[in-house]
C-alpha cells in the first residue's frame, strides 16, 4: 500500500466521542518504550505524527489519523493496571477496555512486544482479555535490528510457543518490524489493505 496522505484528526479518552466515521480502523497498543511511535511513523512515512518517547506525556489519549482517507490509524496509550476491588482484581484501563469493545469500527488490534524480551504478563494477560472478548489482533514484534537474524527468529518461536502453551490453539497473525531498518512494513501494510479490501467489498 503506498501512503499517500496521513492527517491527525483527533485526541480524546471517551470512545463515544471518536470520529463518527465508519471507516475501518487499526488500533495499535503495547507496553510504553516498546517502539509504537516510532513504528507508526515508519508505516506511514511521517517522521513526527506519532510522539516518540522524546516528548513524553502525549500519548495518554486515544489518537485517531486519517490514512489515504480511507482508514483510521489509531494510537492508544500504553496499557498499565487499574485496580478495580480489593480482591486484587486487575483490569486494563477503563477508556482502553472500553475502546476496544465499543469500537464498531475497529476491525484489527496490533498489540507490540519488544522482540529483545521474554514474554510479559501483562501482554501475555491483554492478548487473552482480547481474544475473550472475540476482538481480531495481530502480534506486531518490534526492535528486530536488535537482534541477529538467527537469534531473531528463535526468539519469535518461543515467545509463540508461550502463546501455544497458555491461553492459545493457534498462533495470532505476527509480524517482525524494524523501525530502524523499516523491516515489516510492507507486509503490515499489505494486511491492512487485504483487511480493508475484506471490510469494503459489498455483497
Ligand atoms: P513508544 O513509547 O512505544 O512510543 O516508543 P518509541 O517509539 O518512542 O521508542 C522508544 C525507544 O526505542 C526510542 O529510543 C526509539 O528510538 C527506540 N526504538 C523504537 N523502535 C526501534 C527500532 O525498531 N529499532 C531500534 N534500534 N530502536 C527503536
Amino acid at each position: 500500500m503506498k501512503i499517500t496522505s496521513a492527517q491527525f484528526v483527533m485526541s480524546n479518552s471517551d470512545v463515544a466521542k471518536c470520529p463518527k466515521e465508519t471507516l475501518p480502523e487499526y488500533a495499535f497498543i503495547g507496553r510504553s518504550n516498546v517502539g509504537k511511535s516510532s513504528l507508526i511513523n515508519m508505516l506511514v512515512d511521517r517522521k513526527g505524527l506519532a510522539k516518540t518517547s522524546g516528548r513524553p506525556g502525549k500519548t495518554q489519549l486515544i489518537n485517531h489519523f486519517k490514512i489515504n482517507d480511507n482508514w483510521f490509524l489509531v494510537d492508544l496509550p500504553g496499557y498499565g493496571y487499574a485496580k478495580v476491588s480489593k480482591a486484587a482484581k486487575k483490569t486494563f484501563q477503563q477508556y482502553i477496555t472500553q475502546y476496544f469493545l465499543q469500537r464498531n469500527q475497529l476491525v484489527c488490534g496490533f498489540v507490540l512486544v519488544d522482540i529483545r524480551h521474554e514474554p510479559q504478563k501483562i501482554d501475555l494477560e491483554f492478548m487473552e482479555w482480547l481474544g475473550t472478548n472475540g476482538i481480531p489482533f495481530a502480534l506486531i514484534f518490534t526492535k528486530a535490528d536488535k537482534l541477529k537474524p538467527a537469534v531473531l527468529e528463535s526468539q519469535v518461536n518461543a515467545y509463540l510457543q508461550v502463546l501455544l502453551e497458555t491461553a492459545w490453539e493457534e498462533a495470532p497473525p505476527y509480524f517482525v518490524t524494524s523501525s530502524a531498518n523499516r523491516m515489516g512494513r510492507e507486509t503490515v501494510l499489505e494486511y491492512i489493505d487485504s483487511i480493508n479490501k475484506q471490510v469494503t467489498k459489498t455483497p
